[in-house]
């Protein structure tokens, strides 16, 4: 059964189990396939996926609405999602030719996000007014994305409004997403959420890890080796009142570099591609200052993460995952295997990991326990908690920290 566990979970953090998988060089063969596809059918499926029927009946409905051709390409999650889309998207549009709306989308850790772009009639500036009424749409911002239908019916909607200068639909409130009290997925929740988007989910990763993590401890933490002690000692000058300095500066460095952008947006400059980075940065932005009103060390390291996710997204084009040890580490850039998983590791843990030794792990303070044992500091993951913090490694197992702090 743990051989199971563990060949899945390396599938799984090596990335998507299909060849489109082995991003950015996206195999011609796929793009062939992708291409012949769409000239029987505006939705392609990579086969790997399984999507209710229903799901791709609204998209082609909607895709029949438009005057222009829609192409819509459903993918399993990509290596490097910003980048890997839009040469997708590029490469895919050459094959094709012509005008059309070109929607990549993919699913990743069970949510959709997609790359879109509309080659309209020249001269007839509907693509600009498609990113206006994009940035302008901000009912959009809460419409669903764990089904890829609401999402994509709804940029068919805005390229359709652009095309003929009309008023975009109200939204229907099922796509809405809306979730009163929600609080994370439960473990049955994400395996019902992996059967239905199959395999290469980030929610699939954490549930397995998780299980993983307690097979191996039995549910109990684990007794600090000599090395954790010294991290423990090391963790130590790792201050809730540091920590949080630290975050404030990184959200205001991230809050001035969104500003450049909103203000490159006015200015009627920004190509997709900064659409794209603002919508990825403002979620992370508005996550780590709520995180700023609450308490304790792992809010405030959540919040650093997510602010510099934010920053390097907005500058750079990249969100690196943070340390899976030490979310306060500099960024995972490299992946080691351990407790029989991948997860990204910064150099100094990267190297403690492959050495055998115990990596410089984020402590937090233990919950009490009754007769009084367990009490001090462990390592964050070996917390049984259902917060997103420890379900997401701070967002180094899924990339929806955001969102799951959001709708706690
Ligand atoms: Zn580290």
């Amino acid at each position: 059964m743990r051989r199971l566990f563990v060949l899945v979970l390396t599938l799984l953090t090596l990335g998507p189990v299909s060849p489109a998988a082995a991003a950015p060089a996206v195999a011609p063969e796929v793009l062939d396939a992708i291409a012949a596809s769409w000239r029987k059918d505006p939705v392609y499926v990579y086969s790997s996926l399984q999507i209710p029927p229903a799901e791709l009946a609204r998209i082609r409905k909607a895709a029949k609405s438009l005057d222009l051709p829609v192409y819509v390409a459903l993918l399993p999650s990509p290596s490097s999602p910003s980048r890997y889309r839009r040469e997708l998207t590029t490469l895919l549009r050459g094959r094709v030719g012509g005008d059309g709306l070109f929607l990549v989308w993919h699913v990743d850790g069970g949510y959709w996000a997609g790359y879109h772009e509309l080659v309209a009639p020249r001269g007839s500036q509907a693509e600009e007014r498609f990113q206006d009424l994009r940035s302008d749409d901000k009912a959009a911002r809460d419409i669903t994305n764990d089904q890829p239908a609401p999402l994509i019916v709804r940029r068919i909607q805005q390229a359709k409004a652009a095309l003929h200068g009309t008023a975009l639909p109200p939204i229907p409130t099922e796509d809405l997403d809306i979730r009163p009290g929600r609080r994370g997925m439960s473990a049955q929740d994400m395996k019902d959420r992996s059967a239905y988007i199959g395999m290469g989910a980030g929610a699939v990763l954490s549930f397995f890890f998780w299980l993983l993590v307690f097979l191996r401890w039995g549910g109990t933490a684990p007794q600090p080796s000599p090395a954790a002690r010294r991290g423990a000692r090391n963790a130590a000058e790792v201050t809730e009142a540091g920590l949080g300095k630290q975050a404030d500066a990184m959200i205001n460095r991230a809050a001035r570099a969104l500003r450049k952008v909103e203000a490159q947006i006015s200015r009627d400059k920004a190509s997709a591609e900064i659409l794209d980075r603002r919508d990825d940065a403002a979620p992370r932005l508005e996550a780590a200052r709520a995180l700023r009103k609450e308490t304790g060390l792992e809010p405030a390291a959540a919040a650093l993460v997510l602010a510099r996710q934010a920053l390097s997204g907005l500058t750079e084009g990249v969100v690196r995952p943070p340390c899976f040890f030490n979310p306060t580490h500099l960024a995972g850039t490299s992946m080691v295997v351990w407790s029989d998983v991948e997860v990204p590791a910064c150099k100094v843990c990267g190297v403690a990991v492959e050495a055998g030794e115990e990596p410089l792990s984020l402590r937090v303070p233990q919950p009490a326990k009754l007769f009084g044992l367990g009490s001090g500091e462990a390592p964050y993951w070996s917390m049984e908690s259902d917060n997103p913090f420890v379900t997401t490694g701070f967002g180094a197992l899924s990339d929806d920290l955001a969102e799951r702090v959001m709708n706690r």
